[in-house]
């Protein structure tokens, strides 16, 4: 693994590490087998409550461990899925995996997906999304998923109908990243979220004095408030942060702070050892998981 970067992603191996096309093309090729060879699995990061410091759910956080090169992370080659059309069968394999997992969890513990644009123009996705859902067994409100502003990129009658059907499946629905892509307002009128994901890039510096980003911050939980929506800020790493987001008002946080993404028997060791509970009475998820990725 590469050396660290300071960011948390330093285990993950680069691709720029290799040539140009030449590591695209392999990287490609070694996608097309990783599902079959099961060199695919999901991490869980717990996303908390700022009123009652209780986790009330976690973010399904999809990795790749590749046979030589480690692990690599989902940025580098999520995107590279997008392209060669293996986003649909990998993104079925997370739903089913992470709804699976989130059966074995506390009834009030939700589970968030993240679902490709490219997913979310399939008219397939419903009929995916129920049965992961029948498969677990776990209520269709135990489910978000997270969703970008890039189904908006191509919206179309369509997008608004995809919208409804999930809605109508009994899901939630979040928009993730938000203020970092193709931003309109005129969609979160449109489109029947229960949660927006403040970017991290909003909330990094924002506890600093002077930094604006609290400013917009403010701005997009007041928006959210208006439409009745909840707020993730991502991305908290310390306590100031912890204290700054309370103070803006945003519902839930999900950060390193209180924990990084960790497989899922790490998370059901935390929620046998009752941390869910005991986050309130001082008790934060700060200690390390065995295998923090
Ligand atoms: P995202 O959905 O916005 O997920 C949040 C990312 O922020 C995760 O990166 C998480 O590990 C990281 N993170 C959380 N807390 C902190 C923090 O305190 N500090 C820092 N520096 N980072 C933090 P990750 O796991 O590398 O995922 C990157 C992106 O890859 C995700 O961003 C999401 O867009 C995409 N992704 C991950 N899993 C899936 C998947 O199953 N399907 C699809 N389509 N995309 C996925
Ligand atoms: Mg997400
Ligand atoms: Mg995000
Ligand atoms: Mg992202």
């Amino acid at each position: 693994a590469a050396k660290g970067d300071g960011r948390g992603i330093h285990r993950f191996f680069r691709p720029e590490m290799l040539a140009g096309a030449q590591s695209r093309k392999q990287l490609e090729d070694d996608l097309r087998d990783a599902l079959a060879a099961n060199q695919f699995f999901v991490a869980y990061q717990p996303v908390v409550s700022t009123t009652t410091e209780r986790i009330v759910g976690y973010e399904a956080l999809l990795r790749w461990e590749h046979p030589t090169r480690g692990l690599i992370s989902p940025a580098d080659f999520v995107p590279v899925a997008e392209d060669c059309g293996l986003i649909e069968s990998i993104g079925e394999w997370v739903l089913r995996t992470a709804c699976l997992d989130a059966a074995d969890w506390p009834k009030d513990v939700r589970v968030a997906v993240n679902v490709s644009p490219i997913q979310f123009a399939n008219p397939a996705l419903p009929t995916v999304v129920t049965s992961a859902l029948a498969k677990s067994g776990i209520a269709p409100h135990r489910l978000e998923l997270e969703i970008t502003e890039g189904v908006f990129v191509d919206e179309n009658a369509a997008t608004e109908q995809m919208f409804k059907t999930l809605k109508g499946c009994g899901v939630r629905l979040a928009l993730d990243d938000f203020g970092t892509g193709y931003s309109s307002l005129g969609y979160l009128k449109k489109a029947p979220f229960d949660k927006i994901k403040i970017d991290q890039s909003f909330v990094r510096g924002a506890a600093i004095a002077g930094n604006r980003n609290a400013a917009i911050i403010k701005a997009i939980v007041s928006l959210a408030e208006t439409l009745g929506m909840e707020t993730t800020a991502e991305g908290v790493e310390n306590h100031d942060e912890i204290a700054l987001i309370r103070e803006l008002g945003c519902s839930h946080i999900q950060g390193y702070v209180y924990g990084k993404p960790a497989r899922a028997a790490d998370v059901l060791e935390q929620l046998a050892a009752g941390a869910g509970r005991a986050i309130a009475s001082g008790y934060r998820i700060s200690r390390s998981p065995r295998t923090a990725m």
